[in-house]
């Protein structure tokens, strides 16, 4: 994922994808700016000063422009935040972004300085989702690596992770089980094999950034599998969960 391509799914394009810092909606409707992380003050970043060399760069000449624009129109701005290889480089490159998620951002201008306040993060996908004038075919979205007609965030996430799970967990718990519901203690249905049927299941959810151990994973029956997931008394259930866990011998 690279800025650009951010840019490019929330149908902002750069000016000049080598040396734009920022992009605007054809429409007008939103532009989105790069924040550098490391210049993050008081939750804000100044997108433009006194110092800037507007004349010998064509970047912060367009950055001004579309400021302007945004003040005058009083467009819906946003930041992505961004990690510079070389914070003392001129111009600068990019390290890495944060691409889950934008700035809203409120942009103000003080004297010749213009700074963008940050207001609330919104996850990417949401505010993809918002603007309703992109659809599944637009090849940004598709470039985010979610699946087709799959469009949810932890449904991607959820999926990606599956592939990395270590099988040697989740066939522990199931073993240690002996086929029996660590909450409620039914056992599962028989099987041909003749072991009795459990489901392991994450309880802090890989998703939510849970482990992948032993003391993460619950054999379930597929019936407390199931309400785990769907449930309305889910949160609570992750409760009792965590206690069974703790009580194993
Ligand atoms: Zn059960
Ligand atoms: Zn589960």
């Amino acid at each position: 994922m690279t800025r650009n391509k951010v840019f490019e799914a929330l149908g902002a394009k750069p000016t000049n994808p080598r040396w734009s810092w920022c992009a605007i909606a054809p429409d007008h409707s939103r532009a989105v700016f790069t924040l550098w992380e490391d210049e993050i003050k008081d939750g804000q970043n100044n997108l433009f000063g006194d110092d800037y060399d507007v004349k010998g760069r064509l970047g912060e000449m367009d950055q001004k422009r579309t400021l302007e624009l945004v003040i005058n129109k009083q467009i819906p701005a946003y930041g992505l935040i961004c990690i510079a290889l070389d914070v003392n480089a001129t111009p600068r490159s990019i390290k890495e972004i944060k691409a889950e998620y934008l700035i809203k951002l409120r942009i103000t201008k003080v004297g010749k300085s213009i700074y963008g306040k940050h207001l609330q993060q919104i996850h990417l996908i949401d505010l993809i989702k918002s603007l309703g004038t992109i659809n599944s075919e637009n090849s940004g979205l598709n470039d985010l690596g979610i699946p087709r007609g799959n469009a949810t965030p932890d449904r991607a996430l959820f999926s990606s992770y599956t592939v990395i799970r270590d099988a040697k967990v989740r066939d522990y718990v199931i073993k240690e089980s002996a086929g029996t519901c660590e909450y409620c203690g039914k056992k599962g249905f028989l099987m041909r094999s003749g072991h009795h049927y459990v489901e392991a299941h994450h309880v802090i959810s890989l998703a939510n950034q849970g482990k992948d151990t032993v003391e993460n994973v619950i054999a379930l029956c597929p019936d407390h599998h199931r309400e785990a997931h769907y449930g309305a008394e889910a949160e609570a259930l992750e409760v009792e969960f965590i206690k069974c866990i703790q009580q194993r011998k």
